[in-house]
């Protein structure tokens, strides 16, 4: 027996659920036929390569809190693999005819259901290690893809998913509660914040962690916007960037929501989105749109962390000099796939704060344990704990007196997990750091 297959996930603890009421052989043919859609050369590439190190292992959280084998990275795109190796791979004959890979059954799919989606945060991590260059996030959320299509989603992130592709989008965020909430902090801060202006140099969104849990990051990012001089609206057309399809696997969703976006940009004839404090966000339209869209786009796509950096380089923001020491968690799809490390330290330096790296850090930092939906999933929260743990240990490690980030889903997993962990430290917004501190002029 292979080690992957004496690690599959025995004894399954963790309920299934399902979407639609396809039969047990529909639901297989839907994600195999998904999957096989999904196949090309790069993948077909990355299934051959795998040499067994392990080394992924150890770079993954759920993996290094639990020490459970089936967290292993690779592991988690088990029956994919074996399906390739079956049906298409160059030695398929001989696995189908000497039965050397069975065929991949919907116990086995239903099986790693929580493999997919409760224990990976799609952070990336593993891909970095991979001594092959396998992109085991992006096997993941191919596999993702396959498992929506046969209706096996943790319900809690289908529902998230399904509300933001309905016509009002997710609880809080549909486009009377935005506009009301923007007037109402508008006039509570004093504040310019322009909706829906016919014409604007920068179209400025938020997401549904601002509107609904931090609008301090919301009112921080137009004191930025303000100070900077920029000419910026918000567009009811377009504005919340929270994109579910990216992180349930649903590819029309995750397209039709950057297409709104889209849409609103080209409408006010915007030469820059900016996009608010989140990773999969930036991820879905800084690098997915153009492909997903099968276009360029017509402006350039900024983190708010990255406008702010811009105003530091250009002096139109300047910050009072806050002293201390600061710890930055770096948000994975922001960082590690993003490449965007330096812009955040940037403006902590432009604060005057000295920050206390964690190790490793940047690129290579630890995810949070709650991004790619698994904050969302509630019967995930035990094992989002144990991740959380290494996270914790990493930053108290650095001794900092503060810690920021700039994702709000990392924010949310910093609050929740937090609290649910005694933890005595609280984690602070960049962007409202930051607009603290702007110098009146
Ligand atoms: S690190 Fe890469 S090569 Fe090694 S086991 Fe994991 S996927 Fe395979
Ligand atoms: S992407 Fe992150 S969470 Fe998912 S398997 Fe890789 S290291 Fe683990």
């Amino acid at each position: 027996m292979s080690a992957i297959m004496a690690a599959r996930p025995e004894n399954r603890a963790t309920p299934v659920d399902r979407q639609g009421t396809f039969t047990d052989e529909e639901r297989l043919k839907r994600a195999m036929a998904n999957f096989a859609k999904d196949f090309g050369l790069i993948a077909a590439s990355y299934m051959e390569a795998c040499i067994h190190c392990g080394a992924c292992a150890r770079a993954c959280h759920f993996y290094t809190a639990t020490e459970d084998p089936k967290y292993t990275p690779i592991l988690k795109v088990e029956p994919f693999k074996q399906a390739y190796k079956r049906e298409a791979g160059p030695f398929a004959f001989f696995f189908k005819t000497f039965n050397l890979k069975p065929k991949v059954t919907l116990a086995e799919l239903e099986e790693w259901q929580e493999l997919l989606f409760d224990s990976c945060t799609l952070c990336g991590r593993c891909t970095l290690i991979c001594p092959m260059a396998i992109d085991i996030a992006h096997l993941v959320r191919m596999a993702r893809h396959a498992m929506f299509a046969a209706g096996l989603v943790p319900q809690d992130l289908f529902d998230r998913s399904a509300a933001q592709a309905g016509p009002l989008g997710l609880p809080g965020a549909d486009p009377d509660t935005f506009v009301a909430r923007v007037r109402a902090l508008s006039a509570e801060h004093q504040l310019a914040m322009p909706v829906d202006k016919p014409r604007a140099e920068v179209l400025v969104c938020t997401s549904e962690a601002e509107l609904t849990r931090y609008p301090d990051a919301l009112v921080a990012t137009a004191k930025i916007l303000n100070r900077m001089g920029l000419d910026w609206t918000y567009s009811t057309a377009g504005y919340e960037t929270s994109n579910y399809g990216i992180i349930s696997g649903n590819e029309r969703w995750q397209r039709e929501a950057s297409a709104k976006i889209i849409a609103a940009a080209e409408k006010v004839g915007a030469k820059t989105v900016v996009l608010p404090e989140c990773g999969h966000d930036y991820q879905a339209l800084r690098f997915e749109a153009p492909n997903v869209m099968d276009r360029p786009l017509p402006f350039r796509v900024l983190h708010v962390a990255e406008l702010m950096a811009e105003g530091v380089e250009h002096g139109t923001l300047k910050f009072r000099k806050v002293g201390g020491t600061v710890t930055f968690h770096d948000p994975c799809q922001l960082v590690r796939r993003g490449g965007a490390a330096e812009a955040p330290r940037k403006v902590l330096e432009a604060l005057g704060l000295t920050i206390k790296e964690p190790w490793p850090a940047g690129e290579l930092n630890w995810c949070c344990g709650g991004g790619g939906g698994v904050v969302d999933i509630k019967r995930a929260e035990p094992l989002r704990l144990k991740a959380f743990a290494i996270k914790r240990e990493q930053l108290d490690a650095t001794g900092a007196e503060r810690l920021a980030t700039s994702c709000a889903s990392c924010r949310k997993q910093f609050d929740d997990a937090g609290a649910k962990t005694r933890w005595d430290r609280s984690v602070e917004s960049l962007v409202v750091l930051a607009a603290q501190n702007l110098i009146e002029e």
